[in-house]
């Protein structure tokens, strides 16, 4: 557990934000000094929540297709988005690269630019066995009312054997326009769980505390 994690009332906060008092959420993220950019996604955020405030993200929402909402009942917005932005922080990855990175190859899977492996299975760049499923359901976000076909996808690197699920066709923005990677619910996409499948760990070289590889990465 990440040192900042600890310190952060984060039961305080999410009480905020059952009571609807963003702007108190907010006053205590700066109390706590954190970044301006992540307060002003942050506030973006919770303003397309509208009436409904964080029960629109909670289960049974009834958010489009969203019964089992974007976050578990005993969760906030704000330890989700913040703990999944000190992972990003943690290995250096920005959640537009994670986010361009991911839906790179979810695009090739939907354009059948790759080895088609049967059952719902495409290989794309030699390396990702990407499960694709179409649904004639569509998801609309949360924040923005933005709509999204229906389709749901997991990706795993054959090379390591490492797979990550929960990814769907609103995955990519949610990712790189919220900051947002969905709360303990079935369809949350794990960040730390994509960096590792993807490959995209820029600490990597640092762990074998080289100074030529440590050079070579910054
Ligand atoms: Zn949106």
């Amino acid at each position: 557990m990440d040192l900042e994690s600890k310190i952060i009332n984060f039961e305080r906060i999410r009480q905020l934000e059952d009571a609807g008092d963003f702007f108190g959420v907010i006053d205590t993220m700066k109390t706590y000094g954190i970044e301006d950019e992540f307060i002003s996604l942050y506030a973006k955020n919770v303003s397309g929540l509208g009436d409904k405030g964080i029960d629109k993200l909670r289960p049974g929402g009834e958010w489009y297709e969203s019964a089992v909402g974007f976050i578990s009942e005993d969760e906030g917005l704000f330890e989700v988005m913040y703990k999944d932005h000190l992972t990003l922080k943690r290995f250096g990855v920005t959640k537009e690269e994670l986010a361009d990175r991911f839906s790179e190859i979810l695009k090739k899977a939907d354009e059948g630019d790759g080895v088609y492996l049967g059952n719902n299975r495409y290989l794309i760049d030699g390396k990702y066995e990407v499960f694709a499923a179409y649904t004639c359901g569509g998801q609309g976000c949360p924040f923005d009312d933005e709509t999204f076909s229906g389709a749901i996808y997991s990706i795993k690197n054959i090379h390591t054997g490492q797979e990550v699920g929960g990814l769907t066709s609103i995955s990519a923005h949610l990712a790189k326009e919220h900051g947002f990677f969905e709360g303990n619910v079935a369809y949350r996409f794990d960040p730390e769980k994509l960096i590792e499948v993807l490959e995209m760990d820029k600490m990597y070289p640092i762990k074998f505390e080289n100074p030529v590889y440590y050079n070579l990465a910054a």
